[in-house]
């Protein structure tokens, strides 16, 4: 028998993904909408290792995915070495600055640093298989989507814990040795 024909796990993606019921939200960039000092605040107040980017509050529609690291680099070099760049300046992943009062400061474009394409899971996507994306992709989180919008991530610790946890209800399961 193949092993995946034996394994009959019913857990989803939504199952494993964070925040669960009960934990603080999601934290997200938003596009085009928070200023250098809001992603710094929210940065440190957090110890994640990336943050998606969506669109608006509003949409939740994923746009892409940054890393803690990138973010804390680029924001202290801007503010370093880039004329003009303040708490207030506006913080932009999309390809063109929104249109700003002309006494606005300079906004800092971070495009760069994002990935564009992050993989995702639908909530519904059962856990064997997208345990094995990360396996073949090599991936370090997944994040997880309803209808387009942003639900929730899936670390790859996030999946070591989980499978802990069946191997433990169920020490004969052979997924995992
Ligand atoms: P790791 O799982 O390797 O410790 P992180 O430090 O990024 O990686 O994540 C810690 C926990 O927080 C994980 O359970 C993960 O699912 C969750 N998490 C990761 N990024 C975010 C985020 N931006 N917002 C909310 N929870 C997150």
């Amino acid at each position: 028998l193949e092993p995946k024909e034996e394994f009959e796990h019913s857990s989803l993606a939504v199952d494993v993904m964070r925040p669960r019921r009960g934990d603080p939200a999601l934290a997200v960039l938003t596009q085009d909408g928070m200023t250098v000092g809001e992603v710094e605040t929210l940065v440190e107040s957090t110890h994640y290792s990336g943050f998606p980017v969506v669109v608006s509050q509003e949409s939740q529609r994923l746009v892409g995915f940054v890393l803690r690291r990138d973010l804390l680099i680029s924001i202290d070099n801007a503010r370093k070495r880039q004329d003009g760049i303040v708490s207030a300046s506006l913080v932009v992943f999309t390809e063109h600055c929104p249109a700003q009062p002309p006494e606005a400061p300079p906004p800092l474009r971070l495009r760069g640093i994002m990935d564009l394409s992050p993989f995702t899971v639908t909530d519904h996507t059962p856990m064997d298989i997208t345990v094995d994306i990360f396996r073949k992709l090599g991936l370090r989180q997944c994040l997880v989507t309803h209808n387009g919008r942003l639900l929730g991530i899936i670390t790859k610790k996030d999946i070591l814990k989980h499978m802990a946890q069946i191997a433990n209800r169920d020490p004969d399961s052979i997924l995992f040795n």
